[in-house]
């Protein structure tokens, strides 16, 4: 298997620029190595310290201000009053376990089920993404009596010994374990017929499985595909291969951990713009803008097969606080209208990515739905190859000059551009123009 750019390599802080940082800085990576250690990442060829947020805004603790258009936990803006004073509340009035009744729970499961198929008639809270495509998984295997998965090549779904082996982004050596089939989505740009390909490709995936003895229990998927890169087009496309996967009896997972909650402007889920009713849908990061919570949405039958077998308990999942943060970004995102403000912002934005595109040959492609968009750098001086030098140069220039940004992709060479919902025009305008800046600061 060719090497894959791990999710977590992406723009990480590396100790060999140490010397490089302000004394400050250095002093602070040295304090967080010496307590929390090596797994500890950081981000930037000198890191940040941010000290405060509002909006779309970062203030470091110098008080300069960066423009956030990577961060999509806090997709309501950061620090949204709402979501603050609702926290609070409640959390002065009553917090525990979610083993008394209390009828926030029932209101907010009803009132986000309500967002979803009608098939997927039951919402467990727990509180990370991680937590929710670890019950997807014992879900499908549970259901199906089958252990294989399929994944995309550079996916990521969390970080549990279980999520682990079906995120290849994370291998950092090795190769997958047996019962995981990889699907190259970074060839689907040379499709012809892309949904063609990719049910193609799944049926593939289905019959090595099969061959391998292990079966196809579920189909993982984040359905728009962020850390490979952010596939989004055409629309449509995962459907050809739900339908077959479902037709063989394996269950279809949408992982909308990262284009739930509105972002892909269309409607609260990413998998509505291809169509398909997933039998499992699992929700995180902008869930509580912030505050740790996250859920999965299966139709009952699968949860009562889980809790025949184990039970399942969350502590924290579905807390009142949790229910207070959830029921306030619910109310937030249809009293603002962020869905609508996504789809415009994100169509701007895509125009005038596109026009950069067709005056910087080193871009070479703008994707996305709303205000999920990827774009990829390449070396024009060698054959258009994807470029994550380039990359990595840009978001840290991009960092310098206010803006804060990520990459993504197989090979480390699409820039993430995913701000808050309620993005405005001016500061698209501001991105747009720093990131013309930073094309020419950094050219060869
Ligand atoms: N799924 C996707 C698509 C993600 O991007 C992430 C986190 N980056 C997760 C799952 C895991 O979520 P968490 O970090 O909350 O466990």
């Amino acid at each position: 298997m060719e090497k894959v750019r791990g999710i977590l390599d992406q723009n990480a802080f590396s100790m060999a620029h140490i010397d490089k940082a302000d004394a400050r800085i250095g002093a602070l990576v040295r304090k967080r190595l010496e307590t929390v250690g090596p797994t500890s990442m950081l981000f930037y060829e000198e890191p940040l310290h941010i000290v405060r947020g509002e909006r779309v805004w970062l203030f470091d603790d110098q008080g300069k201000r960066y423009l956030d258009v990577y961060n999509n936990v806090p997709s309501i803006g950061h620090c949204h009053p709402r979501v603050v004073q609702a926290v609070a509340e409640q959390m002065g009035t009553l917090n525990v376990h979610n083993r008394y009744l209390h009828e926030g729970i029932h209101r907010y499961a009803e009132r986000l089920l309500d967002t979803l198929p009608r098939t997927l008639n039951r919402l467990v809270m727990m509180c990370t993404g991680s937590e929710s495509n670890d019950m997807a998984l014992r879900l499908a295997r549970g259901w199906t009596g089958r252990q294989g998965i399929i994944v995309t090549e550079a996916a990521y779904h969390g970080n549990t010994a279980a999520v682990t082996e079906v995120s290849p982004s994370s291998y950092k050596q090795g190769t997958p374990p047996d019962h995981v089939h990889i699907l190259p989505i970074s060839r689907m740009s040379e499709q012809a017929d892309p949904a063609a390909w990719f049910a193609e490709q799944v049926r593939y995936g289905i019959e090595q499985l099969e061959a391998r003895g292990h079966g196809c229990a579920a189909l993982l998927v984040d359905s728009i595909f962020s850390s490979d890169g952010i596939y989004a087009d055409p629309a449509g496309f995962l459907k050809p291969a739900v339908e077959l996967l479902q037709s063989r009896g394996g269950l279809f997972i949408s992982d909308e951990v990262q284009p739930g909650f509105g972002r892909t402007g269309q409607g609260m889920w990413g998998f509505s713009r291809h169509g398909v009713t997933p039998d499992v849908v699992t929700m995180g990061k902008p869930m509580g803008n912030g505050f740790p919570m996250s859920g999965l949405a299966a139709r009952e039958e699968l949860l009562a097969v889980l809790n025949a077998d184990v039970g399942y308990f969350n502590t924290f999942g579905g807390s009142p606080v949790a229910v207070a943060a959830g029921t306030a970004v619910l109310d937030v995102i249809a009293e603002e209208d962020l869905m609508a403000n996504a789809t415009r912002q994100g169509e701007y934005f895509k125009r005038q990515l596109q026009d950069i595109q067709a005056r910087f040959e080193e871009v070479s492609d703008v994707r996305g739905a709303g205000l999920f968009l990827g774009l990829d750098l390449c070396d024009p001086t060698r054959d258009g190859a994807p470029d994550a030098q380039r990359t990595t140069a840009l978001i840290n220039d991009l960092k310098r000059n206010g803006v804060l940004i990520g990459g993504a992709g197989k090979s480390g060479s699409t820039l993430k551009i995913r701000p808050p919902l309620c993005i405005e025009r001016s500061e698209a305008d501001l991105f747009l123009d720093r990131f013309e800046q930073s094309l020419r600061t950094t050219a060869r």
